[in-house]
């Protein structure tokens, strides 16, 4: 019987498992994930489990009975360490093998180390997995006091919005001038940083850690601006790094991610890339991108199950991102960018309208404040607008990422 293996067991590879049986695969498929939990959702980690209201881990991709009902092997907490590609067998970690006749990877990506002098000292927390978060919830939580956030991404937003929420006084320490450079237009994210410095949030713009001294138990962080700011607690969001040693030990070629075309193959035949770790051909962007959002996952694990399937797919939305801070639920839709023309389309109260990002008569992109159930149709739209004009694009060395940290 044919084998499909799926390494990374997150939310691609949690997705395409069940998509594969969905769509009629009738071979062996074995779900392989290094952490020790059945595939759970990260969105919640940043908000609702910093805020206490949510168990790490609780929300999971697929309830875990739909793994045995559907004849899928998990094999949990064993960590993949080499893909032989022309034998067609992984190795793991404690030196067991296993064959394949296709493989999927979905190995996600890491959150990006950051090291200055002193930085052991100051203990940084980041934030990606549910331990990460269990451990950055127990520190956060009973207790107030300084916290220095380094980096003004959305991983860093969202965990400034809750630390500010449980009542921790919050620095925003950011290299640029304004938030969310890569993939907010400055309209759009002014209106995040004013919402969170109306919650009190301090941002410091242009700044970055050169020094950390640790006295009576605090942290002093000295500043390229030579200010220092004393503070509890250190966190890091700045980006992640797509996990794609595997693949490039494996002679895959590979970017700022694992090279895919636009059915999710990599350069190896049978062997395919999904989710964060994959950088796919994307007409929104103009060449490839790797997206680092949960629809994109979604998307992906769905496209690739029908590929293997040998189903007609198509992979060609706008690619769609969502944050929660504070009472805010944001959402950006297609590629707003700076040299678009914005407008404003109020909704029925204060605090729900849409920036519509424009470019003659074809829309571009949108950021739905409080506004998601705009969202479809407005997608729909965009899609229906670009179908003219778009061309299709092939993987090159060029490439993008629509980064979430
Ligand atoms: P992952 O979910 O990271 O899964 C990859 C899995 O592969 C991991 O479990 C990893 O351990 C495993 N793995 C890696 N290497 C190996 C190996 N060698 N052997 C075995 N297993 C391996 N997106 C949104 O759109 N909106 C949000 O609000 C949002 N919030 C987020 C908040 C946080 C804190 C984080 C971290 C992400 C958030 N995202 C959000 C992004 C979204 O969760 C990711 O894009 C999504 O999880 C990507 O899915 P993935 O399967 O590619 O990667």
């Amino acid at each position: 019987m044919e084998r499909t293996v799926i390494i990374g067991a997150g939310q691609a590879g949690g997705r395409a498992a069940v998509a594969l049986r969905a769509n009629g695969y009738g071979g062996e498929i074995i779900l392989v994930g290094q952490e020790a939990r059945a595939p759970y959702e990260r969105p919640p980690l940043s908000k609702e489990v910093l805020l206490g209201a949510a168990q790490a881990g609780a929300a999971l991709v697929n309830p875990e009975s739909v793994y045995h009902e559907n004849s899928i092997e998990l094999r949990l907490d064993m960590p993949v360490r080499w893909i032989n590609s022309a034998t067609r067998e992984l190795t793991f970690m404690d030196g067991d093998r296993l064959g394949f006749q296709r493989l999927i990877l979905a190995t996600g990506a890491r959150a990006r180390r950051l090291e200055w002098p002193g930085s052991e000292a100051a203990k940084p927390y980041y934030l990606r997995t549910c331990d990460d978060a269990e451990v950055l919830r127990r520190t956060l939580s009973g207790r107030q006091g300084d916290i220095a956030i380094i980096g003004g991404g959305f991983i860093g937003l969202e965990v400034a919005a809750s630390a500010r929420q449980l009542g921790w006084t919050v620095t925003v320490i950011e290299l640029g001038q304004q938030c969310l450079e890569r993939v907010l237009p400055s309209a759009s994210a002014r209106v995040l940083v004013d919402l969170h410095e109306r919650h009190g949030t301090r941002f410091r713009w242009g700044a970055s850690v050169k020094e950390t001294k640790e006295t009576n138990s605090r942290i002093r962080l000295l500043l390229n601006d030579d200010e220092s700011l004393n503070v509890d607690v250190v966190v890091v969001g700045i980006g992640s790094e797509p996990n794609m040693k595997l693949a490039e030990a494996a002679g895959l070629e590979c970017g700022n991610g694992i090279l895919v075309d636009d059915q999710c193959r990599t350069s190896v035949s049978d062997i395919y890339a999904i989710g964060d770790a994959a950088i796919a051909p994307n007409r929104w962007f103009g060449k490839p991108a790797r997206l680092e959002s949960w629809e994109n996952a979604e998307r992906q694990a769905e496209q690739v199950a029908r590929v293997i399937c040998g189903l007609p797919t198509t992979n060609d939305a706008p690619p769609w991102f969502w944050t929660d801070q504070f009472d805010r639920n944001v959402q950006i839709v297609g590629v707003p960018t700076d040299e678009d023309q914005m407008t404003v389309e109020p909704g029925k109260t204060p605090d729900q309208y849409v920036h519509l990002y424009s470019r003659g008569d074809v829309i571009t992109g949108a950021v739905l404040f409080n506004s998601g159930r705009r969202r479809r149709a407005l997608s729909r739209q965009m899609s229906e607008m670009r179908d003219a004009a778009a061309a299709p694009c092939s993987p090159a060395e060029s490439v993008d990422s629509m980064e979430i940290n």
